[in-house]
């Protein structure tokens, strides 16, 4: 394993039964990075996830943590820690309780567990809940206790499987700031789950995404958005039109189409306004659909109506030929 690397996946492989949910991935986390896992439901982002943390067995490979083989090793022992989509909060035990249960399970003494939650309370800034119940708190004051129980094992990789889909949009979009600002301050390696393209362009230092059962792109967020390499990253990222020009099939940001006098010839067929750009949906003469972001100034420059007839240009430089 190289220098700067906190986890490495090799081969990594899950079956159930007659299903593969992971096929032979393989992938270099660096440390201290917040990496998005994103694809769509059923792609093996949280089979994978949790043959990290070790609440799944692997099936083939192996999952390595600074050097060490920690496959086989029991969840509690192998330097990460997992947050779960539901929190799996303890009910009948307090926020304090629940945040130190991991050590009172290593046999820690009470006033060193509560002092070491008491300061994690305060990281998530719940000190003031620290005597209530679980029931007694919102989902997102549920979640901050669920991150300082999982944080309090000083893992090397938090692993979080889709962390803000029980919250509503207010609260989530707040609360990945709070994670991110989290991941900054302990300089952890963060591994998020989400289905999330919005989540993950905004809090991914690095995006890898999953398509059946394996990786499809890795890379920044700005080049995994930016560049997609095949049709169904482009697609799923969202932002681009998939064109077939000259035999392959190209990318296009929709940003980046513009209406001029020359260009494809096609026709509008929805114009919808969406504050500082209208959307044009328009149809090609081949019958291929093409989404034009126009800033409004531009359009309302010259109106169009469904349709009209346009032409659509862009430079070509901004094609983007996509692998099939
Ligand atoms: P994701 O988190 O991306 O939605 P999962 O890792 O949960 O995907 O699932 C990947 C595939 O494995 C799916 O086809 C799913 O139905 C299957 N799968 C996941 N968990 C189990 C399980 N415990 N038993 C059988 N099949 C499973
Ligand atoms: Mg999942």
């Amino acid at each position: 394993m190289g220098a700067g690397y906190d986890l490495e996946l090799i081969n990594l492989t899950k079956k159930y039964g007659d299903t593969l949910a992971v096929d032979r991935i393989n992938y270099k986390f660096k440390a201290g990075s917040y990496v998005c896992l994103l694809g769509p439901s059923g792609c093996g982002k949280s089979s994978t996830l949790r043959m990290i943390a070790g609440h799944e067995t692997l099936t083939d490979g192996s999952v390595v943590l600074d050097g060490f083989d920690v496959s086989t090793l029991a969840p509690a022992k192998r330097g990460t820690a997992m947050m779960f989509q539901s929190y799996a909060l303890f009910p009948h035990l307090s926020v304090r309780d629940n945040v130190a249960f991991s050590l009172r399970m290593k046999g820690v003494d009470k006033p060193t567990r509560h002092a070491k939650a008491n300061a994690l309370l305060e990281l998530v800034d719940m000190t003031s809940f620290a005597e209530r119940f679980p029931e007694q708190l919102s989902g997102g004051q549920q979640q901050r206790v669920a991150l300082a129980r999982a944080l309090i094992t000083e893992p090397k990789v938090l692993l979080l499987d889709e962390p803000l889909s029980a919250l509503d949009p207010f609260l989530r979009i707040r609360m990945r700031s709070e994670l991110k600002r989290l991941q900054r301050e302990l300089g952890i390696t963060f591994i998020h789950v989400t289905h999330g393209q919005d989540e993950a362009l905004a809090l991914g230092d690095e995006l890898v995404v999953m398509n059946n059962a394996v990786i499809e792109q890795a890379g920044t967020a700005r080049d995994v958005w930016s560049a997609p390499k095949t049709e169904f990253v482009a697609r799923f990222m969202g932002g681009h039109n998939v064109i077939s020009l000259d035999g392959g099939k190209v990318a296009l940001r929709s940003d980046e189409v513009r209406l001029d006098k020359n260009g494809l010839a096609a026709t509008v067929t929805s114009v919808e306004y969406q504050g500082g750009h209208v959307a044009l949906t328009t149809q090609t003469d081949s019958g291929e659909e093409v989404l034009a972001l126009v800033p409004e100034t531009d359009f309302y420059a010259s109106p169009k109506n469904p349709g009209d007839a346009v032409n659509l240009a862009w430079d070509e430089g901004r094609l983007h030929r996509l692998l099939t």
